[in-house]
């Protein structure tokens, strides 16, 4: 029988198809209908798949496609606008205003295509995101051929997107009823934070999402900050806030996480909500360290996201997770703490668990879609190469992935983009730049 489009066979030097699990030396993995058909040892693959096209990697690991578990990316011609300063300035004083002036349907999908841009090439092949525009994102989705959930975001003040509670959520679930059946995009809620959402938009939330079955994004102790204002003006912790609405649950993924006591923790070892920690943006808004490691012993999933680039500033998942097992060794004062294999986990298995999505993508199975990305490891910068994951996770750059994949298409081909035009790219962000700071410098004293 004919091979149909991208059935194929990818022969790799090692295949890592779980993070936790020992790489195989020269296996293959064929690709057959978007779905992973089988992972045998190479010579194998050809005798049993004569027909099939072939893709030598023989000196690259072939592992899952990363998941960045939260993001922003309407927001990525933010990139360098402010840095260096706390989170409530930060936002109040220069993210707020910008996002005021130019955020709409056309600058959202511009940068949404620009962010999938530099996170194919980093090797990311699913994302979940919050922002305004959910279509622009969505549209921008279908171009990349990337995976996504798309946050349904909901505050109480106004924005371009709308002016108050009932308007997100009427533009959220106008959006929901639009890609709720979509094979490659999810939508999610997100309402933005405890200290930017009511009890009342809390509650609603939870009905909607348990009735439609939908994951619900927050941003929850980012910062010691928040906590305190809490307290002032609920005399509770936001996690207990929450808890007391019946808002946390295994349904919830909760963006942050820094600041926990003995309580917060009690209630999520019982609620059992996913955790994303998001180490870079954490550490340059010196927001705080989330407690992986004790969330861990928990029996919690927790995953990794890098915030939007205004935070970060890429959308790097590789240097994401050394962030991830340098910040734990050191606040913990324990260098056993998220082993590179652990940490990979983070950025695959576990983040395809916070999205409920481990059944179809995180780790390379038969069965499962085939998204997963090919990483040369024969560089100057990973040799000597005793072990795989190690120089993945402690020394190897983005720019030596080579080859993306998602649901066996090809989305990055020897480096080179296949559904995007980096030069188009280019000159939108210059566009855009070149806009935002005329505006700026004549508003922004
Ligand atoms: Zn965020």
């Amino acid at each position: 029988m004919p091979a149909i489009d991208h059935d194929q066979i990818l022969h790799a030097r090692w295949l890592i198809a779980e993070a936790t699990t020992a790489p195989l030396e020269n296996h293959a993995l064929v690709v057959k209908n978007g779905l992973i058909a089988a992972i045998l040892p190479s010579a194998d693959a050809n005798t049993q798949y004569p027909d099939l096209p072939a893709t030598s990697l023989s000196s690259h690991a072939l592992l899952p496609g990363l998941i960045n578990t939260h993001t922003h990316i309407g927001m990525s011609y933010f990139r360098g606008l402010a840095d260096d300063l706390a989170l409530m300035e930060w936002l109040n004083q220069h993210i707020w205003p910008a996002e005021k002036k130019w955020v709409s349907h056309e600058f959202v999908r511009d940068a949404s295509l620009f962010a999938m841009a530099e996170m194919i090439r980093a090797g990311t092949t699913t994302f979940n995101d919050m922002y305004f525009f959910l279509q622009a994102t969505a549209e921008a989705a279908e171009i990349s051929g990337m995976r996504a959930h798309i946050g349904m975001t909901i505050m109480e003040f106004p924005t371009a997107w709308a002016q108050n509670a009932d308007e997100y959520f009427a533009r959220g679930m106008e959006f929901f009823e639009q890609y709720k059946h979509h094979p490659r995009i999810t939508p999610t809620f997100a309402p933005h934070a405890p200290y930017t959402v009511s009890d009342d938009s809390f509650i609603k939330i939870k009905e909607i999402a348990d009735k439609h079955d939908i994951k619900i994004n927050l941003h929850l102790h980012e910062t010691q900050d928040e906590v305190d204002q809490s307290l002032k003006q609920f005399n509770k912790r936001p996690i207990r806030r929450l808890h007391d609405l019946g808002f946390i649950s295994d349904r919830l993924i909760a963006i942050h996480m820094t600041a926990l006591d003995a309580e917060d923790f009690a209630i999520l070892a019982e609620t059992r909500p996913a955790i994303v920690h998001c180490p870079e943006s954490n550490m340059k808004l010196a927001s705080g360290a989330c407690p992986v490691e004790q969330l861990h012993s928990l029996g919690l999933t927790v995953a990794l996201g890098t915030d939007s680039v205004a935070s970060n500033n890429n959308l790097d998942m590789l240097s994401e997770m050394r962030a991830a097992t340098l910040l734990a060794k050191l606040s913990s004062r324990n260098p056993q703490v998220l082993p590179a294999a652990a940490t990979l986990q983070l950025a695959t298995l576990n983040g395809a668990k916070a999205l409920g999505m481990d059944k179809i993508i995180g780790s390379l199975a038969v069965g499962k879609a085939a998204d997963c990305i090919a990483i040369n490891l024969d560089a100057i910068e990973t040799l000597p190469l005793y072990h795989p994951v190690s120089q993945l996770v402690y020394a190897a750059g983005r720019d030596q992935i080579t080859d993306v994949w998602v649901a066996g298409k090809q989305l990055l081909k020897h480096g080179k983009l296949t559904t995007l035009d980096e030069i188009e790219l280019k000159e939108r962000a210059r566009y855009w730049q070149q806009k935002i700071m005329v505006k700026s410098h004549s508003t922004v004293a």
